[in-house]
């Protein structure tokens, strides 16, 4: 029985993303970890983006304890055990000047805002300390595949963390936003994507994940693009990416990486200065 850990950006990401092959971990027998970073209670008074997308989401008061039940009941789906950070999501923090992070037009690009290197090194250590904790064989986090701000922090963090432990680190391609881009910020450090590796998923480990896919109730409306659902979004991407492994079979693609495994990983971009 092996212990995987895996980092999760938001409370879904992980299970949108990834989760056919976390249930598939969790089938065999592996104990499954999904740590939400970005799970810390926000207090008012709400940015202007909070707002809309509390709206958005029909979780006007109090929305990040409705979504850690939502998270609590898809981790009893997986088989997965959810432990959860207590950074606050990026709709909800501040950037250097005081001003909101994310502004009502929802710019989200990690790359293009000011860089939060005590929010990088916090995460870091969270993870560093969770893996010394479990002894994890296995960290898998996001690629952060469409630069959305706190996917590109979490991701850095776990790559940071995970090379100093010296621990074997994989990254999913992030969904739904891999349905749409292949851009994927670079890594910090030396470390660069190995090549992509598509996992099989079988059918009932799909049927699984959508079932706990749809617990995130909250997020649906907002995750519907171009008149789909997320559910066919998923679905339409896990078969083209599973076509590696015939017709009518489900795939997640997934990266491991290339780079030296050494304590001594240098410092990210945005942990600089
Ligand atoms: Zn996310």
């Amino acid at each position: 029985m092996a212990t995987i850990l895996a980092v999760s950006p938001h409370l879904d990401d992980a299970v949108l993303s990834y989760g056919g092959q976390l249930v598939q971990l969790c089938t065999r027998g592996d104990r499954v970890i999904v740590y939400t970073v970005f799970a810390g209670l926000p207090s008012p008074p709400y940015s202007p983006a909070a707002v809309k997308y509390h709206q958005l989401w029909g979780l006007p008061d109090d929305p990040v304890r409705a979504r850690l039940q939502e998270d609590q009941l898809a981790m009893g789906l997986l088989g997965a055990a959810g432990m959860y950070g207590p950074f606050l999501d990026g709709i909800y923090r501040r950037d250097g000047s005081g001003g909101w992070l994310v502004p009502l037009e929802g710019r989200s690009g990690g790359d293009h805002l000011s860089a939060e290197p005590a929010l990088v090194a916090g995460i870091a250590e969270a993870v560093g300390q969770l893996i010394a904790d479990i002894g994890p064989s296995l960290v898998v986090t996001c690629s952060a595949t469409g630069d959305h701000v706190d996917h590109a922090r979490a991701r850095n963090a776990t790559v940071m963390a995970a090379m100093r432990t010296a621990t074997p680190i994989r990254l999913w391609e992030d969904l739904p936003y891999g349905c749409r881009t292949d851009y994927i910020p670079s890594l910090p450090g030396d470390v660069a994507l190995a090549s992509a590796r598509i996992e099989h998923v079988d059918g009932q480990a799909w049927e699984t994940k959508m079932h706990a896919v749809g617990c995130y109730a909250s997020q649906h409306q907002m995750l519907v693009y171009q008149g789909h659902s997320i559910a066919e979004q998923l679905s339409t991407h896990a078969l083209s990416r599973g076509r590696f492994h015939g017709d009518q079979c489900y795939g997640e693609l997934a990266w491991d990486i290339a780079g030296p495994l050494t304590n001594a990983v240098r410092t990210p971009r945005e942990t600089e200065n």
